[in-house]
């Protein structure tokens, strides 16, 4: 049967690989420094040279965006032959770039066994932030979150993460020339929010692999204060989250008593509000200059009364932050409201006056759903009924 060429093709999107892989050659996007040493010392790099060789080979992927051997022009033409020979520069496959009227792009990107992940770019004026996913899907079940109804679930590499940040400086032409190293505040891509598709504390490594290269100074060289990662509250892992990592933190906070947390991000079962906060009072790096942020999704007549904003700050006090308010973004069959603009302002009002910064967070992207919650595959097939979301939630 296998060999019969009239037997009919079945195709599956979501299990066929978008490239047959090229004999085993190694991708080296989103090695670590000690990978990429191993794995060309394994292709017979002497020892004497390898330190010289990793350099080198990182300048031109992640300083100078290059991406084959053959521009690689100050190694001997012979060593480049045979790092094309073993060898691969690969990033994921952009399938499509959708620009907002607001300027917003967001991207679909596909990554190996034909899954795929969306990535956000958001230009600000003083800023440009990109919005990376850390899985395919997420395990966690948030009642409010898109990508929570999403079933399929797989955790991307380091290179498939870092991979969304060089897909994004080639589409906007940001690979600077030799010898220029604009600063952070003048790049239009300054900013890494993990806050796409995702739990990235549920991907650990893989995210702080690739985090440690978007930090690399002889690469793409991001402050570590220029990347923030948002998590529903995997309380294990928030200090090795400052230790190893050393970006900012954001919690999806979104309500002020265990009741109503478990139903809108079920993980509280596991980590309560009271846990939670003791984590986040233990934090390695809290201070005034580094505060956490607590994201707070604006939701009609579940959790944005004046008697929560005040049990809100009543909660964090003693903790260095500042509050994020997202007002809700809908999506199809979403059982929740955005509360209304008077409602979010009295409730920003209320954190304001206790000494918060309280932003809202304007929704970016909206018409090509691209705003917070908003990303879920297009070609994911499994979703969920609009009555098993509600039930999850414990709303039926
Ligand atoms: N999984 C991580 C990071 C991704 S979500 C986390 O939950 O923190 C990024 C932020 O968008 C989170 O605060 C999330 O709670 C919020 N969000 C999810 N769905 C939303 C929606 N429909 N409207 C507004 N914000 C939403
Ligand atoms: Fe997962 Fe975050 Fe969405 Fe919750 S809000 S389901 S943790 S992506």
């Amino acid at each position: 049967m296998a060999n019969d060429a009239t037997a009919p093709i079945t195709q599956d999107l979501v299990t066929i690989p978008r490239k047959l892989p090229e004999g085993d050659k190694t991708n080296l996007v989103g090695l670590t420094r000690d990978q990429l040493r191993e794995a060309l010392l394994a292709i017979g790099t002497p020892e004497k040279q390898v330190k010289m060789r990793v350099g080198q080979i990182w300048q031109w992927i992640y300083q100078k965006g290059v991406r084959t051997f053959a521009d690689m022009t100050n190694l001997a033409k012979d060593y480049r032959a045979t790092l094309e020979q073993h060898f691969v520069i690969e990033l994921p496959e952009v399938v499509s770039r959708q620009v907002s009227d607001d300027g917003t792009r967001k991207y679909l990107v596909r990554i190996a066994g034909g899954h795929e992940v969306e990535t956000v770019y958001i230009p600000e004026e003083d800023r440009g932030t990109l919005c990376i996913s850390s899985q395919v899907g997420c395990t966690l079940t948030c009642s409010f979150c898109h990508t929570g109804t999403q079933k399929l679930v797989r955790n991307l590499t380091a290179g498939e993460i870092i991979g969304q940040v060089m897909l994004a400086r080639d589409d906007l032409g940001e690979w600077p020339r030799p010898g220029r190293h604009p600063k952070d505040e003048t790049r239009l891509l300054s900013n890494i929010v993990l806050m796409g598709m995702g739990e990235p504390l549920y991907n650990f490594e893989n995210v702080r692999d690739a985090m440690k290269i978007a930090m690399d100074p002889e690469g793409i060289s991001l402050s570590r204060r220029r990347i923030t990662l948002s998590t529903s509250g995997v309380v294990p892992e928030i200090a090795r989250t400052a230790e190893e990592i050393g970006c900012l933190l954001a919690i999806s906070f979104h309500a002020t008593t265990d009741e109503i947390r478990d139903k809108l991000v079920p993980i509280n079962k596991r980590w309560n509000i009271a846990t939670l906060l003791d984590a986040l009072r233990d934090y390695p790096r809290l201070s005034n200059s580094e505060r956490i942020t607590f994201e707070y999704v604006m939701l009609k007549g579940v959790n944005d009364s004046d008697e929560a904003a005040r049990r809100l700050v009543q909660l964090i006090r003693g903790i260095p932050a500042k509050i994020n308010l997202i007002p809700f973004n809908e999506w199809p069959g979403a059982p929740y409201e955005r509360s209304d603009w008077k409602r979010i302002r009295s409730f920003a009002d209320i954190i304001y006056k206790a000494g918060y910064a309280s932003p809202i967070r304007t929704p970016r992207g909206e018409d090509i759903m691209a705003a917070c919650g908003q990303l879920k595959s297009a070609t994911e097939r499994a979703r969920k009924s609009r009555a098993q979301i509600a039930a999850e939630a414990g709303l039926d």
